[in-house]
């Protein structure tokens, strides 16, 4: 078996009135994330970390956001994209390990439901997917809930025989 891993990380900037979407699902909340797509700092901290594993660049060289076509895109569609390809070369998810950085909204609760959803969006089981939260501390940018960040690193295998 031969083995990659890498790490992804992503910060969005947080302003009141936008949607908060994290690891595909949308969350009730009263500040969302600037972005050009629409924003799901798990789920690009996740792909970066999956095409870093391969050293097949970045979500920026692969999805640019100088470009209309991804414009609101829906970022599960984006992994979709690179997944297909990393699936289509024969490699397959060992685990992945994510961290969510926010001072609000408290995302322990909803651990469990992110974890089962890119779960479902990896197409792997939830027991390959490990997702923990924590705040900022009420200090920096993430405590003073200006941004929320995200950390993932990833562990890919790829049958050497096949
Ligand atoms: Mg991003």
């Amino acid at each position: 078996m031969q083995y990659r891993i890498g790490i992804g990380h992503d910060t969005h900037q947080l302003q009141p009135g936008l949607k908060l979407i994290i690891g595909g699902l949308e969350i009730p909340h009263d500040q969302g994330c600037v972005a050009h797509s629409d924003g799901d700092v798990l789920l690009h901290a996740l792909t970066d970390a999956i095409l870093g594993a391969l050293a097949w660049g970045d979500i920026g060289e692969w999805f640019p956001d100088t470009d209309p076509a991804y414009r609101g895109a829906d970022s599960r569609v984006l992994l979709q994209q690179v997944l297909e390809r990393v699936y289509g070369e024969g490699w397959k998810i060992g685990n992945v390990d994510c961290i969510l950085f926010a001072q609000r909204p408290r995302l322990s609760p909803l651990k469990a439901s992110i974890r089962e959803s890119l779960a479902e969006i990896l197409l792997v089981p939830a027991l390959q997917v490990s997702v923990k939260a924590k705040t900022g501390e009420r200090v920096g940018p993430i405590g003073r809930e200006e941004a929320i960040s995200a950390e993932v690193v990833a562990l890919l295998q790829h049958d050497e025989h096949s």
